[in-house]
């Protein structure tokens, strides 16, 4: 390691609410492409059970203090700021041996995680500090004993200890569904690239957003930190399989019984289907993602395509396609815009990958790249970690245990051939357990029988094939919405997957009690719960309305005329409305019948309050379901009651459900449904508005 005498960061600490450089100098890290030392790190000497104590007496009760569009509102204002700095975390990226291509899904990708999970938690999840979750289940004949899930946050800390190849996405995708949960977060950065970590800290707690306590960083070693955690605290992994073990089995993890989620190594495969044979758009995006794959972030993802798994008789074209793009892709130093790859983060992972290298090919033959030589358009092939992309060809891979197990973790895959669709499975399913793997094919049957054969051992699984070929994200992107995870060899773990994600975070709980009580605790109204009537809950603005609030409306009788009427004002002349006959021989109908959306129509009829007031919008109907059906004659009423209230952040008005509830004369339920409304916070509305 080279040390020019040029001035390194000393990284600190963030713990107990102040900065803190551990003892001593600390240990330095180097720059991945020229070998010179870009920092100096190290945690002695701090005080790792008075972090936990600060993050659980401070940050939590802070967080917990927020509801939860408070918190995602906080995280949405911290993710603009951060998006207005990324160029001085490009340029501090360089250090890792990113390109700019390479860094973006770290940087534009992390924020861009952060964004999505603040802007989906204020559209799913209601702006409370409780989460009911599923369906109110009935426990007694009478309606009196009721149970119904309930989340809350975990009163411990989120302790992320994170790879060191996703500096900022791979802490940025795991605080924003924690601190939307509630939960105040403990990162530790690996340290080969902690220095991007820290900076994007410090930049986040600059700004002032966050309550003290919620965000913790340590850089260095966790020394005794895994001793001190309890039930209520949660660990969060991503690195080795075998790092991940140890914890893993850590004596007070294990005797906690504490959450502990793992991401580790991952073989992941491309399969290329039977159909896509050379010459169709489906083996040109094959060889393209494969190649993008062995060479973005010089190899260095945890969703990289390690094996490439292709019908027999195919291999050769496989290997010549890629080997022709492989060589086309110059290698050199990470801000060189000739260079289409860089550096792996160390030069300690570069002999890695070597070593790795050299035992797969003891049950393969390398086709492409020479491991020990090292071509270059810019940079030293001494002091930078470069290494060029290396492709092996596996002849016997049902037999053949090194490319399904080893993870050479750089540029580096290795093809191997199936005989079968059921044989394609069997090599997909030796990897023991994947983040993901990707289909290319343009045939259905093909994609339904390999998706479904490999689902089981893959968190994640691709289709590839012309139709999106411009629109899609490719093999290697978790994605916020979707589940980022794998099990066995993957880790076991589960993280992101929209709100998912944020419910990893908090505490699982089934309530039962009386509808009353059960609607006291998750702040929505339960059928059978109190209700009041009086003003027109339409009259009333959130100031003003309860949970609990109700309307029963006037009675009104559905004639022949009005299903004649509605029928060919709308056109819906479906036979059941107009035909006696037809309908008869229908087994859920005794005659003609109303329609299920003129009785709707009608509910709104009786129950809505028609002069200016603060109900702004309808914006819809959930869970519509027709129960009786309704006959000439019969005569409907609606029980309305508000159910939930979920005032906007920022904004003067909120989202209101409302139970609605039609009856017939014989009190049977005819149709049930939420109406969904948006309503003024205070009217008349202000005058800005
Ligand atoms: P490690 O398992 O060595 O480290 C992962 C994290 O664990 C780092 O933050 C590391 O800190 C920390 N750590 C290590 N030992 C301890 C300990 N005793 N107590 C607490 N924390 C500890 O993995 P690397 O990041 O070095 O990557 C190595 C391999 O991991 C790669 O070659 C690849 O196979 C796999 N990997 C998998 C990824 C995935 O998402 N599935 C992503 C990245 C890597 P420190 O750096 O300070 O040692």
């Amino acid at each position: 390691m080279l040390d020019t005498g040029r001035t390194a960061r000393r990284l600190e600490s963030y713990v107990q609410g102040a900065w803190r450089a551990g003892q001593g100098e600390g240990k330095p890290l180097a720059n991945a492409a020229t070998g010179e030392v870009h920092a100096y790190i190290g945690s002695d000497g701090l005080d790792f059970a008075g972090a936990l104590d600060w993050g659980r007496e401070v940050g939590g009760k802070a967080l917990r203090g927020h509801t939860i569009h408070e918190r995602a509102l906080m995280l949405k204002s911290i993710g603009m700021k951060l998006m207005e700095m990324k160029d001085e975390f490009y340029a501090e990226s360089l250090a890792t041996g990113a390109t700019a291509r390479d860094a973006w899904p770290d940087i534009d990708g992390g924020i861009g995680t952060m964004l999505t999970f603040a802007s989906k938690a204020r559209r799913e999840l209601p702006n409370a500090r409780v989460i009911p979750e599923g369906a109110v289940e009935g426990l007694s004949r009478d309606g009196s004993f009721v149970g119904q899930h309930i989340l809350v946050p975990m009163r411990g800390v989120a302790i992320h200890i994170n790879a060191f190849n996703f500096p900022v996405w791979g802490m940025l995708e795991k605080i924003a569904p924690a601190l939307i949960a509630g939960m105040p977060c403990l990162v530790k950065p690996a340290s080969a690239t902690a220095y991007l970590s820290e900076l994007v800290v410090r930049r986040i707690l600059e700004m002032g957003i966050l309550p003290d306590g919620a965000l913790q960083i340590v850089c260095g070693g966790v020394g005794d930190l895994l001793d001190h955690v309890t039930g209520q605290d949660i660990v969060t992994f991503t690195g080795s399989a075998s790092t991940g073990r140890k914890l893993k089995a850590h004596p007070a993890i294990v005797e906690n019984s504490v959450r502990f989620t793992m991401e580790a190594d991952s073989l992941n495969a491309a399969i290329l289907g039977p159909d896509a044979v050379p010459g169709t758009p489906e083996f040109d995006l094959f060889i393209k993602e494969v190649h993008r794959e062995m060479t973005a972030k010089a190899g260095q993802k945890c969703t990289a395509i390690r094996r490439v798994i292709v019908p027999k008789g195919q291999e050769q074209a496989v290997i010549e396609a890629l080997s022709d793009r492989l060589g086309k892709t110059p290698l050199g130093l990470p801000d060189d815009a000739n260079a289409r790859m860089s550096a792996l983060a160390s030069l300690g992972d570069r002999d890695g990958v070597r070593e790795k290298i050299a035992e797969i090919s003891r049950e393969a033959e390398i086709v492409f790249g020479d491991p020990s030589r090292v071509e270059l358009v810019s940079g030293d092939a001494e002091t930078g970690a470069f290494l060029n992309p290396v492709l092996l060809h596996c002849a016997d891979p049902l037999t053949a245990t090194a490319p399904h197990d080893i993870e050479a973790f750089g540029p580096v895959a290795t093809v191997m051939a199936y005989d079968g669709l059921e044989e394609a499975v069997t090599l997909a399913m030796k990897g023991k357990g994947s983040l993901v793997s990707s289909v290319f094919t343009n045939d259905p049957a093909v994609a339904a029988e390999l998706v479904i054969g490999v689902a089981p051992f893959h968190g994640r699984v691709m289709l590839g094939n012309r139709d999106s070929a411009k629109t899609s994200t490719g093999h290697g992107a978790p994605l916020a919405p979707l589940v980022h995870g794998g099990p066995g060899r993957a880790g076991g773990g589960e993280e992101m997957g929209g709100m998912r994600g944020v419910k990893h975070f908090m505490m699982r709980t089934a309530v039962q009690g009386t509808p009353r009580l059960l609607s006291a605790v998750t702040g929505e109204w339960v059928a059978g719960a109190p209700v009041a009537q009086g003003t027109h809950p339409f009259r009333k603005s959130l100031a003003e309305l309860a949970i609990g609030d109700q309307l029963v409306t006037e009675r009104r009788v559905i004639s022949e005329e009005d299903v004649e009427h509605f029928a060919h004002f709308t056109g819906d002349t479906f036979y059941a409305h107009m035909d006696s006959d037809a309908a008869k021989a229908n087994p859920f109908f005794d005659d003609r019948v109303a329609h299920g959306y003129l009785i709707a129509s009608f509910a709104a009829g009786l129950f809505v309050q028609p002069d200016p007031g603060p109900v702004l919008a309808n914006y819809g109907v959930d869970n519509l379901r027709f129960l009786t059906p309704v006959y000439f004659g019969d005569s409907l009423q609606v029980q309305l009651t508000c159910k939930q209230i979920n005032p906007r952040e920022g904004t003067v008005y909120g989202e209101v459900r409302w139970d609605c509830r039609v009856t017939n004369q014989n009190d049977e339920v005819v149709a049930e449904y939420d109406v969904l409304t948006m309503v003024a916070k205070s009217w008349p509305l202000p005058q800005e508005a």
